[in-house]
């Protein structure tokens, strides 16, 4: 899912149990909802032709619509992150360990300048294997593109409506 979703999703849940749990529950509850979201089908490229990742391309070779889209997400996850924090008052609250826990697994393992290199170690090679089997390829391409960015919004608008 795209990393904006998953960040909405990581702070709802710390929102919904935080002040119950420990805060390392709620980061770790959040890094686990974004496995769950990954295993619903989805589509990290709302606009234009459908680009399969190959994950060997360098950074030059991304197609130039995904790598702008992409970073747009990341820095719309970041800013939601940070207003929301900012208007709760508590940057270390639940609502930040949350989002964080649900960002990371995507930031470990998709973001090229490290992540290749990375994925060769031990403990990251398995959440990047574990990661992966979340998101059940062939299942979810089935699916239609308009069904896979509407599970995301629904998502989303879900996520929001508990923030809010
Ligand atoms: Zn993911």
């Amino acid at each position: 899912m795209l990393l904006s979703v998953h960040t909405l999703t990581g702070m709802a849940v710390g929102h919904l149990i935080g002040g119950e749990v420990p805060t390392g529950v709620v980061f770790l509850a959040g890094w686990a909802s974004h496995y769950i979201l990954d295993a619903i089908p989805h589509s990290e490229q709302p606009f234009g032709k459908e680009e399969t990742i190959d994950e060997k391309w360098r950074i030059w070779q991304y197609p130039r619509r995904v790598f702008f889209f992409a970073l747009s997400d990341s820095l719309l996850a970041a800013a939601l992150l940070l207003i929301f924090c900012f208007f709760t008052g508590k940057l270390d609250g639940p609502i930040f360990w949350g989002g964080v826990g649900a960002m990371l697994p995507d930031l470990i393992d998709n973001v090229p300048f490290w992540s290749r290199s990375t994925r060769h170690t031990a403990i990251i090679g398995l959440q990047y294997r574990w990661h992966r089997f979340f998101h059940v390829g062939s299942w979810q391409e089935r699916w239609p593109r308009y069904a896979r960015l509407l599970t995301q919004a629904v998502v989303a608008i879900l996520a929001l409506w508990v923030l809010l």
